[in-house]
């Protein structure tokens, strides 16, 4: 079959190796369109999955000025995926839109919101470090362990009482203390789109990781960062990684079921990243059967059907009220099948949750915590 277009992507060459994601998208008839929470919160045509990949395409031929309006629709995806599972192709929109990023910020060009993280990349991992250093003051916690918990950033600082249920109960499931990983998997550099960058700061976790013989990741970006981006990287670690909810799954006999229960809803939300990303929807729902003694209450829209919390991305970062927006969507839908307490399993949508719910929002983690509390 011919090409669609056979003139070489002169203006983005880096795009040349996405062409063939780019094309299906470009001559497409955009049968994902109602599935991107960004184009359904904004509706700009622009923002559909079907426009950001379009907009990329005609970029990389330098049809279309590399400007904010041409390149910032690359940014504006969360990386869920809910595209790629309503798409006949099964096109790999997030990952093209990332290396889009890449290309565009190697010619001077990104959003702000991008900008900033890329510049305050070394502050942020500083801070990750301090808020590692408080929480191996613990129990739980022994820096020569050969077991690892890579936590990720935004458990460490912003969710820390998450993020002690979760070193508590790794310790316990894996049965001896652990150590805990100072670095950053560099996901946020790969999503802003310095890509050079993220491959520096994956090296550095990887050489702090050598003698490890076992590593668990907490955050479920994280773990796409260890488990799918790096090997595109060519980033080997010394362990495979396992996910913390599919640790506490294979050990779910050991958690006590839970007494005094509220009377209430206990909904669980499907993190993009663990869900459409790493195919994890049993793990989550078979520890909240235990701990509950019932299957947890759903979402009408769940599993690879579930709706994003709008934390991916960096989209907080490049478009923050859309961001917002995308999270009280999530919230309403919640409200108006009843309510409840919400169970996720990724600090991102913990904190966007938290931040516009009334009810309140838990982690997984303090589930297991709970359930292996003696
Ligand atoms: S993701 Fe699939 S359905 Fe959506 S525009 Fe691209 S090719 Fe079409
Ligand atoms: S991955 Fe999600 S946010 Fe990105 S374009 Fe696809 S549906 Fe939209």
């Amino acid at each position: 079959m011919k090409r669609p277009d056979q003139r070489p992507m002169h203006a983005l060459p880096m795009l040349e190796s996405q062409r063939g994601a780019l094309e299906k998208c470009t001559f497409c008839p955009k049968l994902c369109r109602s599935a991107c929470p960004v184009s359904n919160a904004e509706t700009r045509e622009t923002l559909t999955p079907w426009g950001k990949m379009s907009l990329a395409y005609f970029a990389a031929h330098g049809d279309v000025p590399l400007d904010a309006s041409h390149s910032d629709p690359a940014w504006a995806c969360t990386g869920c995926n809910a595209c790629k599972h309503s798409c006949d192709h099964q096109n790999e929109v997030s990952t093209t839109l990332y290396q889009a990023r890449s290309a565009i910020m190697a010619k001077g060009q990104s959003p702000a919101g991008a900008s900033r993280v890329v510049k305050n990349f070394d502050q942020h991992a500083n801070r990750t470090r301090h808020a590692i250093a408080e929480l191996g003051v613990s129990n739980s916690v022994r820096r020569d362990s050969k077991t690892c918990l890579l936590t990720g950033c935004s458990y460490a600082r912003a969710t820390p009482r998450e993020a002690k249920d979760a070193i508590f109960a790794t310790s316990q499931l894996v049965g001896e203390p652990i150590s805990l990983a100072e670095n950053c998997c560099g996901l946020p550099l790969l999503m802003a789109g310095a890509q050079d960058a993220f491959r520096a700061q994956a090296e550095r976790l990887r050489d702090e990781l050598r003698d490890k013989k076992r590593l668990v990741v907490l955050d479920p970006g994280c773990a796409m960062a260890v488990k799918v981006h790096y090997p595109k990287f060519g980033i080997d670690l010394s362990t495979d990684a396992e996910v913390f909810v599919e640790l506490a799954a294979t050990h779910v006999a050991r958690l006590k079921p839970l007494d005094n229960l509220p009377d209430q809803r206990v909904r669980y939300h499907d993190p993009c990243q663990l869900g459409r990303g790493l195919g994890i929807y049993d793990a989550p729902r078979l520890i909240l059967n235990r701990l509950l003694g019932r299957a947890p209450d759903e979402f009408d829209y769940r599993r690879e059907k579930g709706a994003c919390s709008g934390a991916g991305g960096l989209l907080p970062s490049t478009m923050p009220e859309v961001a917002k927006q995308i999270a009280k969507r999530r919230i309403s839908e919640h409200e108006e099948i009843g309510g409840g307490k919400i169970v996720t399993a990724c600090a991102s949508s913990l904190l966007s949750f938290r931040a516009t719910a009334e009810e309140p929002v838990e982690d997984i983690a303090t589930w297991v915590a709970r359930g292996l509390n003696p």
